[in-house]
């Protein structure tokens, strides 16, 4: 179970709250639509999280131009941890919904440089369904999609 869920509303969440200025961060970087900034929680030293400057809740409610700025903060913030911190491995994390794992409902990205044995863990339980079941759910995506 998260330690911590904000239910702050729109505009009042923990998160806009910090991209005004209103609470502190320690800031590493912004742009015109995302600041980057220290999870306060550091799961490894260099924990970094990429926020839209506007509130949205999921990636469902973001811009195309939010997405690719938030994922061009990331590469860059990921290079500096590399430089800074030199772990062997990095691991972007975004959750959506509280099902999904998100705990602060403003959209943000997890750059989380990764070690051997850090307690990170995420269960992959695989189903393995067959062709035929990966061919089905690849057309209702394809119906799905509005932009082809
Ligand atoms: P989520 O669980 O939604 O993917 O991630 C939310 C993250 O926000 C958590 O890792 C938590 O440590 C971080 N967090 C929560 N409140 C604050 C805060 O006030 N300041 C900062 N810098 N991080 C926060
Ligand atoms: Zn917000």
């Amino acid at each position: 179970m998260p330690m911590f869920v904000d239910h702050s509303p729109p505009g009042q969440c923990i998160f806009c709250r910090l991209v005004a200025g209103e609470i502190p961060s320690a800031k590493v970087c912004e742009d015109a639509l995302t600041v980057a900034f220290m999870d306060i929680g550091q799961v490894n030293p260099g924990h970094v999280l990429v926020a839209t400057k506007r509130h949205a809740v999921t990636l469902l409610d973001i811009t195309p131009e939010e997405a690719a700025a938030v994922l061009q903060t990331a590469q860059r913030v990921a290079r500096a941890a590399q430089a800074a911190f030199d772990p062997p491995g990095m691991t972007l994390f975004q959750a959506n919904g509280p099902v999904g794992g998100q705990t602060v409902f403003h959209f943000h990205l997890h750059v989380l440089p990764r070690h051997e044995d850090d307690g990170m863990a995420l269960a992959w339980p695989r189903k393995e369904p067959g062709g035929a079941v990966l061919q089905d759910y690849a057309a209702r995506l394809r119906a799905a999609l509005q932009d082809g």
